[in-house]
């Protein structure tokens, strides 16, 4: 890599490769264009993403987000780059509504639950995790969470109150967005009218308080029955939703880096205010470039936990769902998620699910084919023209459905030297090995079925069986064979438990 930021032509050496590597374009919100991609430090690289705000299990649409920017991730790795990749965990500070009254999101789960809200912020981060890990998508180098760094956000709310940005009002700390306005461009994100968004907001009960109907917390006091509570300089409190990523992004890659990313329902609120509290704070607009991934819908509309219309993926994986035919494996699934540009809206079907998993077992067939081949003295295919293609689309802003294509012309051209319409060299065959080692196994983090957590899918299956024939025997009274299912399942190290809100099993 180039001091400059720019990939030079030896780094083909270090792939075993003789193509020339193009530049890497990625579409930036901000210019709202695509820009050639200069690091700021080569080869190092800093890439900061929001995360899961973790008081419920993540849905497909929140994994479309995580595993595009897995492979962006992974492309940048594979390109050389030194990526110190953070992704944080929202455990605090995110209300109802994504506002700036109401219930913590976490809070109110624990009281439902009746449980700590820290037990219900581990429970669903192990949940993430186990869920990324079976997509296999790479964890991130640093998983900072909110409430580790509640220090960090009231030192951020301390110093933009100095610079004359911001202003606490009984036990509050609210960002005083017009007079950022005066100086700066609030909306570059988005590229609205002040205006338009002044007309466009109402004044919201219990927050007359606020200087101006835009302005947004950075520190909100606490009420006696709030759960997640600190000490601060205004009272006791909890932080605003927005500063936690100012305060995790700024600590892990300093006040400027290269890429930041989130879904695109955060581009307008969540990553404006984002923006708006770094210049703030230290005149700095924190990164160069901001990537939004678009929605996972169904029948067009956003899959969403609040609308009711999310799929788990544990639904998906095992077909436990009323709207799913059947189970598709979580390669399937990966696979699907990237048959689609990470900027263009997704829907969600039984027919594209399958279609994408018909697709996904061609492509590792043809993996089986490749190492049956014998090598001809001659060849009449291009495939370091195909290589070329592969790299070129994936240096098109990280396009995955044209990658995809040209890995179906690798599958063309497998398929007809072994069915002896077409000749390979062996360097040919060679280079073949590499695009799938490279494409489908680095980059698009494809794994082959035997590696997958099929078997887990596969036990999830079995036990919704075990457990349907053991609520029939109980339904019929026939407790003896009910009693039996559950010991023979206790002796394979399975635990049942039965609570008033139904069955569970656990290993
Ligand atoms: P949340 O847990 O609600 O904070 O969301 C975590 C991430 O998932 C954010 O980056 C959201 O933009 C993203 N997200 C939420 N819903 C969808 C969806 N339907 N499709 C794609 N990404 C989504
Ligand atoms: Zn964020």
């Amino acid at each position: 890599m180039k001091k400059d930021g720019t990939i030079p032509s030896f780094f083909l050496l270090n792939l075993e490769s003789n193509i020339f590597m193009e530049k890497l374009f990625i579409y930036n919100t901000l210019s709202r264009t695509k820009e050639e991609f200069k690091a700021i430090n080569a080869p190092f690289l800093g890439m900061y993403v929001c995360g899961p705000t973790v008081y419920s299990d993540v849905h497909l649409g929140n994994c479309r987000t995580f595993m595009s920017f897995d492979i962006i991730y992974r492309y940048l790795l594979h390109l050389g780059y030194k990526v110190r990749y953070v992704r944080n965990i929202t455990d605090a500070g995110h209300l109802e509504g994504d506002a700036d009254v109401g219930e913590d999101k976490i809070s109110k789960k624990a009281k439902l639950a009746q449980l700590e809200p820290m037990e219900i912020v581990q429970k669903y981060t192990v949940g993430f995790r186990d869920i990324m890990a079976m997509f296999n998508t790479l964890p991130p180098s640093i998983e900072p969470t909110a409430t580790g760094h509640i220090i960090e956000q009231q030192e951020i709310t301390k110093k933009i109150i100095s610079n004359g940005l911001a202003y606490e009002h009984n036990g509050t700390v609210y960002f005083d967005v017009e007079k950022f306005a005066k100086t700066n461009n609030y909306t570059a994100l988005t590229n609205r009218k002040l205006e338009e968004l002044l007309e466009n907001t109402r004044e919201l009960d219990g927050q007359e308080e606020k200087k101006g109907r835009l302005d947004f917390a950075l520190w909100i006091k606490a009420k006696p029955e709030h759960l997640m509570k600190w000490p601060s300089p205004w009272g006791v409190g909890f932080p605003g939703w927005h500063i936690e990523c100012s305060a995790m992004s700024t600590k892990y890659l300093g006040e400027q880096f290269d890429i930041h990313g989130g879904g695109m329902d955060l581009q307008a609120t969540h990553h404006t205010n984002e923006i708006a509290q770094n210049i703030a704070y230290c005149g700095k607009s924190p990164a160069n470039y901001w990537l939004h991934t678009n929605m996972l819908t169904v029948n067009g509309q956003k899959m969403s936990k609040s609308l009711g219309n999310s799929f788990l993926p544990m639904e998906l994986f095992t077909g436990n769902h009323p709207l799913l035919k059947k189970g598709f494996s979580p390669m399937a699934v990966r696979f699907f998620m990237m048959q689609t540009h990470y900027r263009s809206t997704l829907d969600f079907s039984n027919d594209a699910l399958e279609a994408a998993e018909k697709a996904y077992n061609r492509l590792m067939e043809s993996y089986k084919t490749l190492q049956l081949l014998k090598a001809s003295v001659t060849s009449s295919e291009n495939v370091p023209a195909l290589e070329r293609e592969c790299y070129n689309a994936m240096n098109d802003d990280f396009n995955t459905p044209v990658l995809i294509a040209s890995l179906f012309d690798a599958i063309r051209m497998i398929n007809s030297a072994y069915d002896k319409k077409a000749t390979l060299t062996q360097a040919d065959i060679d280079l073949l090995n590499n695009i799938y080692q490279h494409f489908v196994f680095d980059i698009m983090g494809l794994k082959k079925e035997e590696e997958t957590g099929k078997a887990n899918v596969a036990l999830e299956g079995v036990m919704k069986l075990v457990l349907e024939l053991r609520d029939k025997a109980k339904v019929n009274k026939d407790f003896a064979t009910s009693d039996d299912i559950r010991n023979k399942l206790t002796a394979a190290h399975i635990q049942v438990k039965d609570s008033k809100d139904g069955v569970t099993w656990s290993i």
